[in-house]
């Protein structure tokens, strides 16, 4: 076999050291194509679930924000419904959102603003729900900086500021000041807690609520991310069409990651 492998050659006494080169090329061949194979299992490409086109009220076309890049700007413009928040972007302390309306909600007596197009949303979605014979109570929605200082005061009071950092959002960090952010309670007179998600209403929002356009905005499990504890009561509009995108990735998908944003 050895010899007919090599009739060819004119020189069967080099031979073997050609057989050896061939093994050395071909292990390093394999070592090559191994070494790609483990970083691309370790490295995958991130989806692109960024925004890309469509949505409600304008066409977002959000690009994922590199490390150290600032944001795009329809991602730092308060009045938009994709703005992003967080304790690292913040809202102008004298921004107010253009559209706030009034809507009468079956909750608090109080009168609970927010943004337009959010507004309208949430009636629909609160309509739906008491269709499942579920009542959602809307606790709060705009919050203009100086209230959610008072707010933040109130909280840090209680907790101490570190504590309340992690509940409340500080003022002028707050989704609330954008008109957007809404948050739901068993009852129109305390605050909620994580005890909100087992009721019948906690548990509806957590399954219908992207289909009217809201999401989830601080999950279980995402706190190291979002840099807030899990708050089952607070939900804050996006448009339908990337709240139910988010939502079949996962219930639980942080905002931080579908926009893809770097700490
Ligand atoms: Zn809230």
């Amino acid at each position: 076999m050895y010899a007919r492998i090599f009739a060819m050659n004119t020189n069967e006494r080099k031979s073997p050291f050609r057989i050896n080169r061939l093994v050395e090329i071909l292990f390093f061949v394999s070592a090559a194509f191994l070494i790609l194979a483990v970083y691309a299992f370790y490295h995958p490409q991130k989806p692109d679930v960024v925004p890309s086109g469509g949505g409600e009220t304008a066409a977002p076309s959000a690009e994922p924000s590199p490390e150290g890049t600032p944001l795009p700007a329809h991602l730092t413009d308060p009045d938009s419904i994709f703005v992003f928040v967080d304790k690292n972007h913040p809202v102008p302390q004298d921004f107010v959102p253009s559209d706030l309306v009034s809507p009468y909600f079956n909750s608090t007596g109080e009168i609970i603003q927010l943004k337009a197009e959010p507004a309208e949303h949430l009636k629909k979605m609160i309509a739906a729900a008491s269709k499942d014979k579920v009542q959602l109570v809307v606790f709060c929605g705009y919050v203009s900086y100086q209230t959610q200082d008072e707010y933040f005061q109130d909280r840090a009071a209680m907790l101490g500021e570190a504590e309340a950092g992690k509940v409340i959002e500080k003022p002028g960090y707050s989704e609330h000041q954008c008109g957007i952010a809404v948050d739901f309670s068993s009852n129109s007179t305390s605050a909620t807690t994580v005890a909100y998600a087992d009721t019948d209403a906690g548990k509806w929002l957590y399954e219908h609520a992207h289909e009217y356009g809201f999401i989830l905005r601080y999950p279980k499990g995402k706190e190291q991310i979002t840099g807030y504890s899990y708050m089952p009561w607070h939900y804050r509009y996006i448009g339908e069409t990337y709240a139910s995108m988010m939502y079949e990735i996962s219930p639980d998908l942080s905002l931080e990651e579908f926009y893809d944003i770097k700490k």
